[in-house]
C-alpha cells in the first residue's frame, strides 16, 4: 500500500499496547499502532503519524465490514460476484454493461437491466455493489417494493435511522441498486418519492442501476425517459437461469 515505508515513533517501545503480549507486539511501531511516514527523501516526517501496517489491514477490514453493512445486499447476494457470474449465451451484453459501469468505464454511469425473472440481473446489480464496496466506495442496494415501507418506519422512528437520515443517504450514496423497478406500489407519495430520487442522482451525476421485469413502456413515464435518455438499456433475452441443471439447487 505504502511505498515510502515508515519509521518507528520515538520512544515507542515504551507504549503499553493494551492487551497484546510482548511477543506479540509489532516491531516497527512496537504497539502503538501509529507511526512517522518518510519525507521523500527519506528522512522521517515527525509532524505526521499514520496508522502503521499493522493496524492497517485491520482497519481496511473494519471499513470494509462496515460498508458491505450499509450496502444492505440480500444474504443470498453476498457470494453474486462478477467471478460467481456464469455468462451464458444472451447474457454477454448485459455483463459487459454492468462490468464497465461497475469500473467506470461506461459512457454512462445509469444502466437498465430488463428481462423476464431470473435472468440474471440481480446477480449483475448486486456484482456492480460488490465491485463498488471492494474500491471502498459506498453503494446502496435496494429491493423497490419494501424500499418505501422502510422509508416509512423512519417516519414511525423505527430503527437506528430517522426518515431524513435514510431518505438522504439514498439521494447522495455515489451508486444506487434498485432491483425490481416498477413492483413498488403506485401511490402518489411513492411515485413521487421515485421521481425526486431519480432526479436529485441525475442532476448530481450520481450512478444509478435498475433490475426490471417490465417492458419500458410498463413504467411510470417520467422515469422511463430518463433511464433512457439518460442511461443505457440493456434487455437480457437469455434462458431463465434455474432452468439450467445446474442451478436448480440454488
Ligand atoms: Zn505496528
Amino acid at each position: 500500500m505504502n511505498s515510502t515505508g515508515e519509521v518507528c515513533l520515538p520512544g515507542g517501545g515504551s507504549h503499553q499496547s493494551e492487551g497484546a503480549g510482548a511477543e506479540s507486539e509489532c516491531p516497527i511501531c512496537r504497539g502503538a499502532q501509529i507511526v512517522h511516514p518518510r519525507l521523500e527523501g527519506g528522512r522521517p516526517d515527525y509532524s505526521r503519524v499514520v496508522p502503521c501496517v499493522c493496524i492497517r489491514a485491520k482497519l481496511e477490514a473494519v471499513k470494509k465490514k462496515r460498508l458491505l453493512s450499509m450496502c444492505e445486499l440480500p444474504k443470498k447476494a453476498l457470494k453474486w460476484t462478477f467471478e460467481t457470474f456464469e455468462i451464458l449465451p444472451g447474457l454477454e451484453e448485459a455483463y459487459e454493461a454492468a462490468l464497465e459501469l461497475a469500473e467506470e468505464r461506461a459512457d454512462s454511469n445509469w444502466l437498465t437491466l430488463m428481462g423476464g425473472t431470473d435472468r440474471g440481473k440481480t446477480h449483475l446489480l448486486t456484482a456492480i455493489c460488490h465491485r463498488w464496496l471492494d474500491k471502498g466506495k459506498p453503494a446502496r442496494y435496494a429491493y423497490v417494493p419494501v424500499l418505501f415501507d422502510e422509508l416509512r418506519r423512519g417516519f414511525r422512528g423505527e430503527g437506528d435511522l430517522s426518515y431524513d437520515a435514510r431518505w438522504d443517504f439514498f439521494l447522495s450514496v455515489p451508486l444506487l441498486a434498485l432491483d425490481d423497478l416498477g413492483t413498488e406500489n403506485k401511490t402518489n407519495w411513492v411515485q413521487e418519492r421515485l421521481d425526486t430520487l431519480v432526479d436529485y442522482r441525475l442532476t448530481r451525476g450520481l450512478a444509478l442501476v435498475v433490475t426490471t421485469n417490465l417492458p419500458m413502456e410498463d413504467l411510470p413515464f417520467r422515469i422511463r425517459s430518463r433511464l433512457s435518455r439518460e442511461g443505457r438499456v440493456v434487455y437480457i433475452a437469455a434462458p431463465e437461469y434455474h432452468t439450467r441443471p445446474d442451478r436448480r439447487a440454488s
